[in-house]
């Protein structure tokens, strides 16, 4: 496909191509299956590593210091290594000159972060269709729910009634970019015109967005922006708050402790500033460097992983669609997409389709409520759960025809 290749590469038929890290990930003997290859439609919850994360991990781990707290030479080196992850970082969201990049441990912790520093006057705006991870953290009572919306200029709508009658005019609206349940990538451009027409600042919830569409916070004029390593083809643990450093740096540390500390004193301590005063603690040097080559790579490869993932869903779309009794769900209906497809069979629990999926034709899809239980709420019917599949860098042509079948198999056959 000419796009970067992951861990997790293109099967064969045989079984040999059977990625050693999924058998061994697993903690379970390789056994014999009658479809050998593993078609990864779970990029959603988390993708497998690229080449070049493995290999800058491999680097660090022959390698490595404390950071920033040691003159030894792999003390010194390791630091380079984790401030010049900030700097691609910084470069992958378009930073401004005086944004700052702290290395948080995933999205959820990095909204958490933000939640600590918002003012105390502030008024929070998040709309319930949002991952729960961007609902949940901000101070119940100095926050207003938005109803899920049906289009955008509906999603428009909501929040411009909603911040004409904010109690406050120090105000935060949390966007997603693209929905973790449909893959509609949301408007995020008009919502920010809107909330700076109240003079509100955003925060973009890129968990699903960065992996497949180009991120331009300057450009886009918003505030700040979370996004989580092991959905960007890093590992697990690491994840990035970056923006505005003004909320930032008035807030107490995030994380009280060493290397947020400037000077502690019997009567007081005084905190550094910048992205150290949240670090507190030995940060996460592996994960940092780790999700900056993810950076650099999928920066340098946009147009073709763009192409590849977008004919691959056309594909998956179009042929699920076609199939009687498949409900393919969606919120705002009229968006472009990242690559997921979810969606019901009549008749069939989601919960047995994807057993079905799993057991019999080696396909990794979710099943559940994707931690947006008021979203699928208000697009499958209350406590309604939905099968989604998510394609990504580990997708193929063959997986999303072997997906296809295999669900017209369900309906047409039964399990
Ligand atoms: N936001 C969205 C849109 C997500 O899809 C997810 C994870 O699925 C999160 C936030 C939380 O990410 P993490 O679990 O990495 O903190």
């Amino acid at each position: 496909f000419g796009i970067p290749e992951t861990t997790a590469p293109a099967p064969k038929r045989s079984g040999e191509g059977l990625p050693q890290t999924i058998s061994a990930d697993l903690g379970v003997p390789t056994v014999h299956r009658t479809v050998t290859d593993y078609a990864n439609f779970d990029h959603g919850a988390t993708t497998p590593a690229l080449l070049q994360v493995a290999d800058a991990v491999t680097k660090v781990q022959r390698r490595y210091g404390s950071v920033h707290r040691g003159a030894g030479y792999a003390s010194r080196v390791t630091t380079g290594w984790f401030e010049a992850a900030r700097a691609e970082v910084a470069d992958f969201v378009g930073a401004r000159a005086d944004d700052q990049v702290v290395f948080t441990r995933n999205t959820t912790d990095a909204l958490r972060l933000l939640a600590h520093c918002v003012p105390q006057d502030a008024q929070v705006f998040a709309w319930e269709s949002a991952h729960h991870a961007a609902v949940l953290p901000w101070p119940g009572s100095r926050t207003t729910r938005l109803p899920v919306p049906t289009s955008t200029p509906h999603a428009a709508q909501l929040l411009r009634e909603a911040l004409q009658h904010s109690p406050s005019t120090t105000n935060l609206v949390v966007i997603t970019g693209a929905c973790n349940v449909t893959g509609e990538i949301w408007p995020v451009a008009e919502l920010v015109a809107v909330a700076q027409e109240f003079g509100a600042r955003t925060v973009l919830d890129a968990a699903q967005y960065a992996p497949h569409v180009a991120l331009d916070i300057a450009a886009l004029g918003v505030d700040w922006v979370a996004f989580s390593g092991h959905k960007l083809y890093a590992p697990y643990g690491a994840g990035v708050l970056a923006g505005r450093t003004d909320w930032l740096d008035a807030a107490d540390p995030y994380l009280p402790a060493g290397g947020a500390t400037a000077r502690v004193h019997r009567d007081h301590t005084q905190w550094h500033r910048g992205p150290a005063r949240h670090e507190g603690g030995t940060p996460n040097a592996v994960g940092a460097v780790a999700i900056a080559a993810a950076c650099a790579t999928l920066r340098s490869n946009r147009t073709t992983i763009a192409a590849h993932e977008a004919q691959l869903y056309a594909r998956l779309h179009a042929g699920l669609a076609a199939i009687p009794g498949v409900r393919i769900l969606a919120a705002l209906g009229d968006r472009p997409n990242v690559g997921v497809v979810t969606f019901t069979v009549d008749g069939y629990e989601p919960s047995l389709v994807s057993q079905v999926l799993a057991d019999e034709h080696a396909i990794a899809v979710r099943d559940g409520r994707f931690c947006a239980h008021l979203l699928c709420d208000a697009i499958a019917g209350d406590d309604a759960t939905a099968i989604r599949a998510s394609l990504g860098l580990a997708t193929t042509g063959e997986h999303v025809d072997r997906l296809v079948s295999a669900v017209r198999r369900l309906v047409e056959h039964g399990p």
